[in-house]
């Protein structure tokens, strides 16, 4: 989309602080960051938030969570760490490019 914040990242047209990417996923340090370690990790494909997602979404779901843990262990996250998704307004949610919060504080 246009005028999505993510989708210009995601196409390199605004500029991130990038933590990992593929084909289909982006990951990048929050920049508000809410601890010493936050990242994004965001679908390249325009879904704009966890309530717009099916069946149908399945596979990019799987994609996302699953590069979750490997990189917050390259963050040094490896002894734990909170993930979150805001989805619509009433659930926090500011940017509506569907994104997948990780953060936390290094061992
Ligand atoms: P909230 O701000 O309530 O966490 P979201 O869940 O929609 O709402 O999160 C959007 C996140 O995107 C915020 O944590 C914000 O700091 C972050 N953000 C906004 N613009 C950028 C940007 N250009 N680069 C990196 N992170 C950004």
């Amino acid at each position: 989309m246009s005028d999505c914040l993510f989708c210009k990242i995601a196409a390199g047209e605004i500029p991130c602080d990038k933590v990992y990417e593929d084909d289909d996923v982006l990951a990048f340090h929050d920049i508000r960051p809410i601890a010493p370690v936050h990242f994004l990790v965001i679908p390249k494909q325009h879904v704009a938030s966890l309530s717009d997602c099916g069946p149908e979404h399945e596979a990019m779901l799987g994609r996302l969570l699953a590069h979750v843990p490997k990189l917050a262990r390259e963050q040094g996250l490896a002894a734990g760490f909170k993930t979150g998704i805001n989805t619509g307004r009433a659930g926090g949610q500011e940017v509506f490019h569907l994104h997948i919060h990780v953060f936390g504080h290094k061992a």
